[in-house]
């Protein structure tokens, strides 16, 4: 990695000097991929994603319309998700997990269903939102591209999906699934759905018992390898951590709920 690192580099800096590189053999093609990579659009990345969430449908069997489960999420998602916005389905899946995708496509697996109750799966949904409103899933895809064109020696022609081989589409849809996300990430994920679930009346302290949940089903290994998509917690690591800063912020809002406004106060003491 490192080789092609200093490769890359090191044509990047003949190319701004004026050498031109079409013509070059595959494996400055690759570097070239690389660098144009570097410079995808956010639309592009929308697209690459559209792309690639038809294929997990596909391949993870995404349960149909009529399936309970997704009789189950389009009742608890009513009123809750923005249908404009996102797209939301369910895998059939033994993992504890989801994910969301740039495009904004959220996919639930049955072995969270099954574990969580309507008000966690919603707390879950709204993390997930977080990361494509804030575009970390876009960022995460952009990336997976970049590291997967860096090492497959493709041709530069025919578009941002026409480069990449079908392995390496793969290469770029497994990495996004495992993409695991920052501890700043995580937190504003969080705190978005903490804002979300608040702003549709619900308690945010669901989200604290979704965390919580998360990481004692964490510790106690329940953690299913079956269709080797990995789980919720390489993915969005540190859920007991989560679950106490949730908390904190949980206790103040309600503190901030329960307590008189100023004003009031005063005019009720007569001062
Ligand atoms: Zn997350």
């Amino acid at each position: 990695m490192l080789k092609l690192f200093l490769i890359a580099l090191g044509i990047y800096l003949l190319v701004r000097m004026g050498w031109k590189v079409n013509a070059g053999p595959p494996a400055v093609r690759a570097v070239t991929d690389f660098m144009r990579a570097s410079a995808l659009t956010d639309r592009e990345v929308v697209r690459m994603a559209r792309e690639y969430i038809a294929w997990a449908d596909r391949r993870c069997g995404r349960l149909p319309e009529d399936h309970p489960l997704v009789v189950r999420l389009r009742e608890l998602g009513r009123g809750f998700i923005d249908t404009d916005r996102f797209e939301v389905g369910v895998y059939p899946a033994a993992e504890i997990n989801a994910f969301a995708c740039a495009d904004g496509s959220i996919r639930v697996f049955a072995g969270l269903m099954e574990r969580m109750s309507d008000g966690e799966i919603r707390a879950v949904i709204a993390h997930e939102m977080g990361h494509i409103v804030r575009k970390d899933s876009l960022r995460a895809m952009s990336n997976a591209y970049m590291a997967s064109a860096a090492r497959n020696a493709v041709s530069a022609a025919g578009g941002v999906l026409g480069s990449l081989s079908a392995s390496a589409l793969g290469e770029v849809a497994l990495s996004l699934t495992g993409a695991k996300f920052s501890r700043d990430q995580e937190q504003a994920a969080d705190d978005y759905a903490f804002d979300k679930l608040v702003a549709v009346g619900e308690s945010p302290f669901v989200l604290v018992e979704t965390l919580e949940k998360l990481a004692s089903l964490a510790s106690a290994g329940s953690v299913e390898k079956k269709s080797g998509l990995g789980s919720m917690f390489s993915t969005h690591p540190d859920p007991a951590g989560r679950a106490a800063r949730i908390k904190t912020r949980a206790e103040a809002w309600l503190a901030g709920q329960n307590s008189c406004p100023g004003g009031q106060k005063r005019a009720l003491s007569g001062e």
